[in-house]
């Protein structure tokens, strides 16, 4: 079998959080291949404790990976804080002689945004809304790059490695099943709270989970690698469930102009048309502009954010939301069919490094300094009674079913095929059982006959 077809075949997805077939993606030629070490956001452990457990096959696997993409540099990108990891991996590539380097970059958020990881490591700007490919480079996460070892020996995706972290009397990296619930994993943990809220990511960009009923709903994907456990009324909470109107009237009444937001900005310091203070000018009025071009001068460049939160949650004075207004423009962008142009060889900006943002105070400002710790995560595995797993955990059309109702599966089973000729990905189970429902969403599988 060859290289993509092991791939393809393993259902690997980029999982950084992005959810991109990775067969996709490795189908290519490419001159750079970087490996994103960097944990983009706080309040993650595990891709570094994956650096810390499995350095020789991480570094083994870049070099196959490199000499697939026909790649004459390969470099494993890491924050030149992380002293333990980077020793670890120097000394697998000393002791395997893999043909891959260490990248240390600065402890910046967003360091680990594939777009600002390559503009550190080869100066290159990738396009506006382009992809690292346009600049000859190919990112992927360790996650991503281990789970392409075990394709390798066929083993498919079929287990997700994940830390909880936060207000917990113990970091975690647990081992578990695609589909376990989110909850089995938080009463495994040791939490110091009864009632909670989970961020299932980082703090900037994760998927809050605010209620009881949206974390009894949420299970296991192949893009979940963190649970940020935060009191129910932590700041976090409070500001994600602001409304749109709200927003939108905070931006006209206390918006000052000040443009730290612009400033400040990842994509705007590597060069892209990103202006978060024009839009929260005019976004009160954006309903009454009937005109597409006048739309596109005042609101288009919100096509360009990434929506890394860097404005609302560091950046902004006044606590506005300018990164949740740019997504709400980008709707109304899509809504009214308007392409906006893009910047093919934008230039970053000349004070971009002293303009990036510093991990320890965005940790300081998000009120999460008390949770830091220099004390290593601890690891389990467990096996739920129950998983469910979704036909989608990931960018593209939805697996199809391959089981049904009362089938017998193992630990590796496919349950579901990618969807025929579209972006999409096959789905294996972790869980050895009985399939007790097949719904239009996903397979559930217990232990004990449905
Ligand atoms: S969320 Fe804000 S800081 Fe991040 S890319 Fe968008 S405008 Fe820039
Ligand atoms: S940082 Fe805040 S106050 Fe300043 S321009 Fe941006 S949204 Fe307005």
């Amino acid at each position: 079998m060859d290289f993509i077809e092991a791939v393809r075949n393993a259902g690997i997805v980029g999982q950084g959080g992005a959810g991109f077939p990775t067969a996709v993606k490795l189908n290519a030629k490419a001159e750079y291949f970087i490996v994103n070490a960097a944990e983009c956001e706080p309040m993650i452990e595990t891709d570094k404790f994956l650096c810390r457990t499995y350095p020789e096959r991480l570094v083994e696997t870049v070099a196959k990976i490199k000499e697939h993409l026909g790649a004459s540099h390969a470099c494993i990108a890491l924050k030149n804080h992380y002293h333990r990891e980077i020793a670890i991996l120097e000394e697998a590539i000393k002791k395997t002689g893999a043909p891959v380097e260490i990248f240390q970059m600065k402890t910046f958020y967003p360091a680990g945004d594939e777009q600002s990881m390559v503009q550190q490591v080869t100066g290159r700007c990738v396009p506006e809304r382009g992809l690292p490919l346009d600049v000859g480079c190919v990112v992927d996460n360790v996650g991503t790059v281990l789970a392409v070892a075990d394709a390798l020996e066929g083993r498919p995706v079929q287990d997700k490695f994940l830390s909880v972290t936060g207000d917990v009397k113990q970091t975690m990296v647990y081992r578990v099943p695609l589909g376990t619930p989110i909850r089995d994993v938080l009463n495994q943990a040791p939490l110091n709270l009864n009632k909670y809220a989970i961020i299932s990511g980082g703090p900037m960009m994760g998927k809050m989970l605010a209620t009881d009923e949206e974390i009894d709903n949420a299970v296991v994907t192949k893009t979940t690698g963190n649970l940020l456990v935060i009191p129910t009324d932590h700041y976090l909470v409070t500001r994600a469930v602001k409304s749109i109107p709200k927003m939108i009237h905070e931006a006209r009444s206390a918006c000052i102009q000040c443009r730290f937001c612009t400033d400040l900005c990842p994509r705007h310091l590597i060069g892209h048309d990103v202006r978060p203070n024009m839009v929260m000018r005019s976004v009160w009025m954006e309903q009454d502009i009937e005109d597409n071009d006048q739309y596109v001068r005042i609101f288009g460049n919100a096509m360009n954010c990434c929506s890394c939160g860097a404005c609302e949650l560091f950046s902004c004075p006044m606590g506005l939301s300018p990164r949740k207004m740019n997504d709400y423009i980008k709707g109304k962008l899509r809504d009214r069919g308007i392409q906006v142009d893009r910047n093919m060889n934008p230039v970053a900006h000349e004070d971009c490094d002293i303009h990036k943002i510093p991990t320890e105070k965005l940790i300081a400002r998000l009120d999460l300094t008390k949770y830091v710790t220099e004390k290593l995560p601890e690891f389990a595995e467990f096996t739920p009674d129950e998983v469910f797993v979704p036909f989608s955990q990931h960018i593209g059309k939805p697996a199809e079913p391959v089981v049904s109702k009362g089938a017998k599966v193992e630990a590796g089973t496919m349950i579901a095929k990618a969807a025929e000729n579209a972006l999409s990905v096959n789905i294996h189970t972790g869980f050895a059982g009985t399939v007790t429902e097949v719904t239009d969403r996903g397979v559930r599988i217990s232990r004990k006959e449905g």
